[in-house]
């Protein structure tokens, strides 16, 4: 097929490498640049098809696209095609759908190493959504760190005018004075802090103001950081949930303790944002979650970057992994200091036992049928975007998912959680063209998922980012 037209405005990213031109990479950026009109019609044929429903895939597919969506799905050999479409050869190839992060933030940081107190600027979050996309993954929650710029950002996007994964924003999100999410008001002139209420009124107070931003979730921080700082009071986050499901917004909650995960479940909490790391799940908690369709968002890959760099990491040596960093950053992993500096954090024993904790809940919580979404809480320093994404998906089925699990989690149960499953999600007539196109099959061995060879948004054939 035609992959790219000179005409075309291609802009181009290169992540520095200092003096060690290892890698460079190039992002054609949606809507600039496109290997085909979106008008024609394009026949996909030969791949095998995860459709993202759990139903087996489909072996000698053919996708059929027009206008950037999916016109017909079927078998090669049994379908007719569109008079004059573009046919494309894709025997050998994997397709599946675009991931959905449903835990990620933006504009933290700019090399991914270390923190950006201004960082959160059109530009910034601009490149981490290209970058998101070039990774695969084709849309991202932003869950509770935003400056209320992002409301811009994300009508820009709705508009068209802003490229890279889709946008969606918990906006500022409810800590507690002192607490959590640490930090406290960012130090740049401009700035603003999450919302920290002290009375059950100021929280619905805070929660009504949010919600004239129509965000897509509200964000509650529910931890103490082993002990050592104040948690949220139950009676404030009780009226965080009661006034956003009033404003018919739903609520995401960060937790660590099994306790808290109960508290919140019988408040009304829509979602936990992370495993529970303290303890071993029960059958109050299991049955309260079912009960009330309440879904869990893993994150394991989060709870193993707290103590993976102390560690002799395979990352730091994946093309995948590498072929998103500034050289300077991937120095930095390597240094002594940072890896002495890593190894000396003091709660390193607790941070591997909350790992393994949250990795025996969430089979626990599967196998129960709890509803498991998909995310990784990438976008703070150290918390790679795009690469985080497919470790995810690795360490859900060394957890004990099959890639199967895995892979619905962050397709079709990430639509589901969105209420966008008619748009995307999964790969069916009528849905958005959105899809990765991979060498290898990720059913057979989740990393294959790291074989990008395109990545497709709307019916448009980006590159993925690669090293090269
Ligand atoms: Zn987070």
């Amino acid at each position: 097929m035609k992959t790219g037209d000179a005409s075309c405005t291609r802009r181009t990213y290169r992540w520095r490498r200092g003096s060690f031109p290892l890698v460079a990479v190039t992002l054609a950026l949606f809507p600039l640049c496109s290997a085909q009109t979106p008008t024609n019609s394009l026949v996909l044929e030969g791949a095998m098809l995860i459709v993202g429903s759990g139903r087996p895939p489909l072996s000698n597919a053919v996708l059929i696209i027009e206008e950037g969506r999916i016109r017909a799905v079927g078998k090669l050999g049994a379908m007719r095609y569109p008079e004059g479409a573009e046919i494309v050869n894709l025997r050998g190839k994997t397709i599946m759908p675009t991931l959905i992060n449903l835990h990620g933030h933006l504009g933290q940081t700019r090399d991914g190493f270390n923190e950006a107190p201004d960082g959160f600027t059109p530009e910034n979050v601009r490149d981490q959504l290209a970058k998101y996309l070039a990774y695969g993954v084709g849309t991202v929650v932003s869950l509770g760190t935003d400056q209320d710029s992002v409301y811009e950002l994300r009508d820009e996007q709705r508009a068209g005018e802003l490229p890279g994964a889709r946008l969606y924003t918990a906006g500022r999100g409810f800590g507690v004075k002192g607490g959590f999410p640490p930090g406290g008001p960012p130090k740049v002139k401009g700035a603003v802090d999450r919302y920290r209420p002290q009375t059950p009124e100021q929280a619905r107070a805070d929660v009504r103001e949010l919600a004239t931003h129509k965000p897509d979730f509200v964000k509650i921080w529910v931890d103490d950081g082993f002990g050592r700082m104040p948690k949220i009071e139950p009676e404030i986050y009780r009226a965080i949930i009661e006034e956003a499901h009033q404003q018919g917004l739903r609520v995401v909650a960060h937790v660590f303790y099994l306790q808290d995960a109960k508290g919140l479940v019988q408040a009304g909490v829509d979602g936990l944002a992370h495993s529970i790391r303290d303890q071993a799940v029960d059958a109050e908690l299991i049955s309260s979650m079912k009960a009330r369709g309440v879904f869990l968002i893993p994150t394991l890959v989060r709870e193993e970057s707290t103590f993976a760099y102390a560690d002799s990491l395979r990352w730091l040596d994946d093309p995948l992994f590498q072929a998103g960093l500034e050289f300077s950053v991937l120095t930095a992993l390597k240094s002594p200091a940072f890896v002495n500096k890593s190894r000396a954090n003091p709660d390193l024993p607790k941070l591997r036992a909350a790992f393994e904790m949250a990795n025996r809940n969430l089979k626990t919580l599967a196998q129960a049928g709890v509803k498991i979404g998909f995310g990784t809480d990438s976008g703070p320093p150290l918390r790679f975007q795009g690469f985080f994404e497919h470790r995810e998906l690795q360490l859900m089925v060394e957890s004990g998912l099959t890639p199967m699990q895995a892979i619905v989690a962050a397709t079709r149960t990430g639509a589901e959680i969105l209420g966008a499953s008619s748009e995307f999600g999964t790969l069916a007539p009528g849905k958005q063209a959105d899809f990765l196109v991979l060498d290898g099959d990720p059913l057979e061995d989740i990393h294959k998922t790291e074989e990008l060879s395109a990545i497709w948004q709307r019916g448009k054939r980006l590159p993925p980012i690669t090293a090269h």
